[in-house]
């Protein structure tokens, strides 16, 4: 039902990660009886972009862009026998950065076999913030600064609808990541409707549908305390099933031990919205 295929994972190159060597992952998705593996590791964020955490770590340092190609480039070809490996990179999509990110993709969207959009970062206090951060930095960066949890996330779906409709160029990524990221902490703030976003949700979908866009089913929300659920929620991905939206597993790795996580659950998440649909319009 769902592709043998990881189409979003981190590897040695990534700055908050496990720095474990690559091959040591997509060896471990061999194991596993994955046919296609995509390293999609953080781009540099665009020049001039003040990266709110301490380290500066939520991208690729810049210098590091270049070896990381080559290093994806090299091990497409060596393991081209046992495995499909896709030279990819994760994209953050920043309002007021189109032009940096458009460029950034038209210097290296030859390169690319594979490509994921994200929003992880709205404004907040003192200036960007992670939407994904911590449940602490959540509370005083996003929800106190707009007054209710309900505001962040009419801000960060608005962000989304932005990023689906943005001019990045022709090498502009063709799959949205974890779609529902603004849920990571949702057992800790929680919207008073669980789906209260929905109309906007469903335009987003319709959006990406007309672009001919595709979905990560993004397994790592699973193993977050705070969220306990896939990225985007189950009620999301039945709607983009209904609407043909192509839908690519993502394990989301920043360790060897997280490869091909949640595969099974996200597999389920599938069939069951696949066979609502079937039973409404049967
Ligand atoms: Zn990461
Ligand atoms: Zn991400």
């Amino acid at each position: 039902m769902l592709a043998r295929r990881d189409g979003h994972t981190h590897t040695q190159f990534c700055p908050h990660g496990s720095h474990e060597p690559t091959e040591r992952f997509i060896d471990r998705a061999i194991e596993l009886g994955f046919t296609s593996y995509s390293l999609t590791e953080h781009a540099p964020l665009p020049g001039g972009f003040i990266d709110p955490t301490a380290d500066q770590s939520c991208g690729m340092r810049p210098e590091d862009l270049e070896p990381y190609l080559a290093h994806a480039q090299r091990l497409k070809i060596l393991y081209a026998e046992r495995i499909e490996v896709r030279v990819g990179l994760e994209v953050d999509y920043i309002p007021g950065y189109e032009t940096e990110i458009r460029s950034m993709l038209n210097a290296q969207g030859s390169q690319l076999d594979d490509a994921l959009l994200s929003v992880h970062f709205l404004q907040g206090k003192g200036g960007w913030r992670c939407v994904d951060f911590n449940p602490e930095d959540f509370l005083q960066g996003l929800v106190e600064p707009y007054g209710s949890v309900e505001a962040v996330h009419a801000a960060y779906w608005a962000a989304v609808e932005q990023a689906v409709e943005a001019d990045l160029g022709p090498y502009k990524p063709r799959r949205m990541s974890h779609l529902s990221l603004v849920h990571k902490f949702q057992l800790k703030h929680s919207l008073k409707q669980p789906r209260h976003f929905q109309r906007q949700i469903f335009r987003i979908l319709d959006a990406m549908q007309e672009r001919g866009m595709e979905l990560d089913l993004d397994a790592a929300g699973l193993f977050k305390s705070d969220c306990r659920e896939m990225y985007p929620a189950p009620w999301i991905v039945a709607e983009a099933l209904r609407l043909g939206i192509p839908f690519v597993y993502g394990s989301d790795t920043h360790s060897v031990k997280g490869v091909g996580q949640g595969f099974d659950e996200a597999e389920r998440v599938v069939i069951s919205a696949a066979r609502d649909i079937d039973s409404c319009s049967g």
